[in-house]
């Protein structure tokens, strides 16, 4: 791999020398000695090769891949192990998608005739889904996030103890200037790839997103994720409070726990503090907007958490010398009080019998990590290159009967209409995936099932190879073999 989306160039043909790749709509005259657009094709002495190898993974490889001959024509039985299969990883494409796809594959597993059909998709309509771990306030719902100063997504729906970030999508890629189109599948392809990419959020901050790394929040390495809301908090831990302390506040910036109101604290008998915290009451010891979504306290603004504090009541149980804890939903942040003779709390050290409840939520609180998950639309024309009955493969995934892969990696596929799948890039091999300078993303894809079932519903019959005549005679580009582990990712 080597440009980024845009950077290459579109030969011209102007010498007689280049030769046209049609893996995609670009159609790029390449010049000798030269990649393509994409990086992906180029020419070697007056024919398009693919530049990456097709991956191979077998499970029973002891480490490391090794790269093998193909289309050598000297196949050697025990070259490979039995369990070989072929990913769509350097496979090349279908495109313009009325041939059958590069490789398929049949083989045995447990007796039953297999097909593998693989192929590299183009995919125009796809994007990814990131979570990241933080408590932290990183933008508001809808709002637009960009790459290099260009939108490329937005923030959408938080999870519990994530910020969910939706990037890409068609009209980002296709629907906006040239840049955005750029710079949005540039982001895609890194992400996807492993890479670190900066975001920013409009109205929020800006956060660095790298697919099983802490999230780094303006400058900031995220390093736990909460154990839960304030309430739930409360919910997991008012028993090994009791006795040690008069008054528990968890400080979160959705369910703020208050242990001698919240329903916990109630059955293990916990008596009234005369506690008035400022905020929305949602139900007993749980208050929702005690302060604004922030960077501060359990991902609020606060750096004083006694600002959520009204005065306290001393016909409800206040009194000189109550002691108070209050701690946010990771633990980062705690402070230890005691009520002066005018009830006002004032800070003293954490008592030695307090820390370990503190250290406590510190420990159930897991590894704070970006997840990127690739989402995309398997369900247009590439589906020639396994069937010539297209609805037939989407009839077949949808029940369960063709398992899709990508890059040998399970993938998640959306009920409903067409073969919309999301797949976690970790579980993929480093470099999977490209693009072309539509733009748009290219990632593999295998589909295995029943050769029996492949043959009914349309398949691409003498298409079909062993492993054998595969390594023997290549695919439609020359290009390497690369023998991998299995699961192996990276
Ligand atoms: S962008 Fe890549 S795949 Fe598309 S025509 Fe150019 S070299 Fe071929």
């Amino acid at each position: 791999m080597g440009t980024r989306p845009g950077e290459g160039e579109v030969a011209l043909a102007d010498t007689p020398e280049k030769i046209r790749c049609d893996a995609c709509p670009v159609m790029c005259y390449i010049a000798p000695g030269q990649t393509g657009a994409c990086d992906r094709y180029a020419n070697e002495a007056g024919r398009i090769v693919r530049t990456d190898p097709v991956v191979l993974l077998s499970q029973v490889l002891e480490a490391g891949g090794k790269v093998i001959p193909f289309a050598a024509g000297t196949w050697v039985d025990g070259l490979v192990p039995e369990d070989t299969g072929i990913t769509g990883i350097g496979a090349g494409t279908t495109y313009p998608d009325y041939k059958p796809a590069p490789f398929i594959l049949s083989s045995e597993v447990e007796g039953v005739d297999m097909v593998t059909v693989v192929t590299e998709a183009i995919f125009s309509y796809c994007g990814v889904k990131v979570k990241i771990d933080t408590d932290r306030h990183l933008g508001p719902e809808g709002a637009t996030v960009r790459h290099q100063g260009e939108a490329v997504g937005h923030v959408t729906t938080a999870e519990y103890g994530s910020q969910m970030l939706s990037l890409g999508g068609v009209h980002h890629l296709t629907g906006g200037a040239k840049a955005e189109g750029r710079l949005t599948c540039a982001a895609l392809l890194a992400l996807c790839n492993g890479e670190a990419v900066e975001l920013a959020i409009d109205g929020g901050c800006s956060v660095t997103v790298q697919a099983g790394e802490p999230p780094v929040v303006d400058g900031i390495p995220e390093r736990r994720m909460r154990v839960g809301c304030g309430s739930a908090t409360i919910g997991m831990f008012a028993s090994q409070w009791q006795g040690l302390v008069d008054e528990v506040v968890v400080v979160d910036d959705h369910i703020t726990g208050v242990v001698s109101e919240h329903q916990a604290g109630k059955v293990i008998g916990w008596e009234p503090s005369g506690i008035r915290i400022r905020g929305h009451r949602s139900t007993p010891g749980r208050y929702f907007r005690v302060s604004e979504p922030g960077l501060g306290w359990g991902g609020t603004r606060l750096t004083d958490p006694l600002e959520i504090l009204d005065a306290w009541n001393p016909k409800k149980g206040a009194r000189p010398g109550l002691r108070l804890l209050m701690v946010s939903t990771t633990g980062e942040q705690y402070g230890y009080y005691e009520l002066d003779a005018d009830l006002t709390p004032r800070q003293k050290p954490l008592p030695p019998e307090l820390l370990p409840t503190v250290e406590m939520i510190d420990e159930n609180c897991e590894p704070s990590l970006c997840t990127v998950l690739f989402m995309g639309g398997a369900g247009g024309s590439l589906r020639a290159g396994v069937t010539k009955n297209p609805v037939r493969l989407t009839r077949s995934v949808q029940s369960g009967e063709t398992r899709l892969t990508s890059g040998g990696a399970e993938c998640y596929v959306w009920p409903g209409g067409g073969i919309t799948f999301m797949v976690d890039v970790t579980r993929l091999p480093k470099g999977a995936f490209g693009y072309v300078p539509t733009p748009a993303l290219v990632a593999p894809l295998e589909f295995t099932l029943p050769r029996a079932a492949y043959l009914r519903f349309g398949g691409h019959e003498a298409a079909i190879r062993s492993l054998a005549s595969i390594l023997d005679e290549g695919g439609e580009y020359p290009t390497a073999a690369r023998l991998d582990v299995k699961g192996s990712a990276g």
